[in-house]
C-alpha cells in the first residue's frame, strides 16, 4: 500500500518562494540598469547577491542539511502503514474526502472490500459511521458511534473516530483515523448476566406464586377445612425447600465464582469424601430402588476444598439416582490415571443405566438452568444449577468433566482432577 503524498507533504512551497524571489530580484535589477540608476556591472552583481542569499535561507529543508520531522525523511505513506500495522485494534486512516490513505490487517478482516485511494464509504456501508466521519472532520474533535452486524455472526463495536490535524511549513498531515473496539465479549457477558437473572427470577417466582396462591386458600375458602390444611402444608414446605436450594446453589455458584482464580492447595484424599457422599444418599437410593456401588483405590489425593468436592459427587451420584434410576445400578469407580500432558491425574466415574441423554443436549448441560425435560428436572427438585457448580468447582480445581452418553444406555460422568504426584496405585 502506498500513498499519495502530496495530500499529506506537500514539498513545493519552498521551490515556489525561491522561484519567485529570483525572478523579483531579475525584474528589479533589469529595470535599475535599463533606466540608468545601476551600472550593468553592479546591476548583475546585485542580482548574483540576491539569489544566492535566497538559495541558502529558502531551498527545501531536506537540501539544507536540516532534520525535517520523519514524515518528510521516509516515505509518508510507508510511516503510516508501519504505524498501522503495529496497532492492536483495526485502524484505518482516510484523507480530507473520506478515501483510505492506510489500514492494518485487523481492519481488512473486518471490511475486506476496504481498497487504497477508494472512499471508505464502499467497504464500510453504514450511514452513521459516515456521518462520524464528517462530524470529526467539521468539528476537528474526537466523535464514538456504536454499530452491529448480524451476518456472519452477531458482533458489536465501537468506533472511534480522532481527526489528525498537523501543519506545519514542512509537514502538512490532514487525515482522520478510525479505530475499532470490539464490544462482542462485553456484550455477551451482558446478556448471559440478564439470562441469568431472568432465569433466577423465574425459577424463584414459580415455587412463590403457589406459596402465595396456598396461603390466600388457607386464609380464604379452607379456612377451616382441616383435610384441605393436612394436604396444602406438605406442598408448600416443598416449595418453600425449592426456593431455599435454588437460593443456596446461586450464592454456591457466585462464591465459587469468586475463587476461581484461587487454586485449592490442602491435600485431600478423594476415597473417604466419595464414601461419606454415598452413604449420605443411601436412603434416597432405597426409595429410588438402585444400589450404589463403588470400586476405589486405596487412596487418591488430589490438592483440594473438601466442601466443594463433596459437592461435586453430591451433584453426580444424585443425579444419577434422580435420571437414571431407571437402570436399578449406579456404579462409582476412583481410578489414577493420567492426563494428556503425562501428569498425574485422579478420575471419578458415576455411571447409571437408565434412559441416557440425547447427543445434542451434551454440550449445554453444564450451562446455568439448563435441562433435557424441565418438568422432570423440577418433579426431582432440581434447580438446573448443579452441573453448572460441578463444572465450576472442577475449573477452580484445575480439573474437567466428561460426559458420555447414548440415548437407553445410561450416563456415565467422569470428573477429572489433578492429583497429588505420590498417590498409591490400586492393588
Ligand atoms: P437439575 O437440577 O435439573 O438436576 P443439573 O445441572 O444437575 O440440574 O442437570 C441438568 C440436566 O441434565 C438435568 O435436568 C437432566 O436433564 C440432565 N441429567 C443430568 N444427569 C443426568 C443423568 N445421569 N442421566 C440423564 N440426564 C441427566
Amino acid at each position: 500500500m502506498s500513498l499519495n503524498e502530496d495530500r499529506i507533504v506537500p514539498r513545493g512551497s519552498e521551490r515556489r518562494g525561491l522561484r519567485f524571489v529570483i525572478a523579483a530580484a531579475a525584474v528589479v535589477f533589469a529595470g535599475l540598469a535599463i533606466v540608468g540608476a545601476l551600472a550593468i556591472g553592479y546591476a548583475l552583481a546585485g542580482f548574483a547577491i540576491v539569489t544566492a542569499v535566497a538559495v541558502l535561507t529558502l531551498r527545501p529543508a531536506e537540501e539544507a542539511g536540516i532534520a525535517p520531522p520523519v514524515a518528510v525523511t521516509q516515505r509518508a505513506g510507508e510511516s503510516l502503514d508501519v504505524l498501522v500495522a503495529g496497532l492492536p485494534d483495526p485502524v484505518i486512516a482516510l484523507d480530507r474526502n473520506g478515501r483510505v490513505l492506510a489500514f492494518n490487517d485487523r481492519a481488512r478482516s473486518l471490511a475486506p472490500a476496504l481498497r487504497q485511494g477508494e472512499p471508505v464509504s464502499l467497504a464500510l456501508r453504514m450511514p452513521e459511521l459516515i456521518e462520524t466521519i464528517g462530524r470529526a472532520y467539521a468539528s476537528g474533535e474526537e466523535q464514538r458511534v456504536e454499530y452491529s452486524e448480524r451476518v456472519p455472526i452477531d458482533r458489536w463495536f465501537e468506533v472511534i473516530v480522532v481527526p489528525v490535524k498537523h501543519v506545519t511549513s514542512l509537514v502538512r498531515l490532514d487525515l482522520v483515523l478510525m479505530t475499532f473496539h470490539d464490544l462482542t465479549p462485553l456484550r455477551r457477558v451482558e446478556e448471559m448476566r440478564a439470562d441469568f437473572v431472568a432465569n433466577a427470577s423465574h425459577e424463584l417466582r414459580t415455587p412463590l406464586a403457589a406459596l402465595s396462591g396456598f396461603i390466600e386458600t388457607l386464609q380464604g375458602s379452607a379456612r377451616d377445612d382441616a383435610p384441605a390444611r393436612e394436604r396444602f402444608l406438605p406442598i408448600m414446605q416443598e416449595q418453600a425447600r425449592r426456593m431455599a436450594r435454588l437460593i443456596d446453589d446461586l450464592l454456591s455458584l457466585s462464591r465459587i465464582e469468586l475463587n476461581a482464580h484461587r487454586r485449592p492447595d490442602t491435600p485431600v484424599d478423594l476415597v473417604p469424601i466419595v464414601r461419606q457422599v454415598v452413604d449420605s444418599l443411601q436412603t434416597l437410593a432405597r426409595d429410588r430402588g438402585v444400589t450404589l456401588q463403588v470400586e476405589a483405590a486405596k487412596a487418591l489425593m488430589v490438592l483440594g476444598d473438601h466442601d466443594e468436592l463433596v459437592r461435586v459427587f453430591e451433584n453426580l451420584i444424585e443425579n444419577a439416582l434422580k435420571y437414571g434410576a431407571a437402570g436399578k445400578r449406579v456404579e462409582i469407580t476412583l481410578t489414577p490415571g493420567q492426563s494428556a500432558d503425562g501428569l498425574p491425574e485422579a478420575g471419578v466415574a458415576v455411571r447409571d443405566f437408565g434412559p441416557g441423554i440425547a447427543p445434542e443436549h451434551l454440550p449445554r448441560l453444564t450451562e446455568r438452568f439448563y435441562r433435557v425435560d424441565v418438568r422432570e428436572s423440577r418433579a426431582q427438585g432440581g434447580t438446573g444449577l448443579g452441573l453448572a457448580l460441578v463444572k465450576h468447582i472442577l475449573n477452580r480445581h484445575r480439573g474437567r468433566l466428561l460426559i458420555e452418553s447414548k440415548p437407553a444406555a445410561g450416563a456415565t460422568f467422569t470428573a477429572y482432577l489433578p492429583a497429588v504426584a505420590d498417590s498409591p496405585q490400586p492393588k
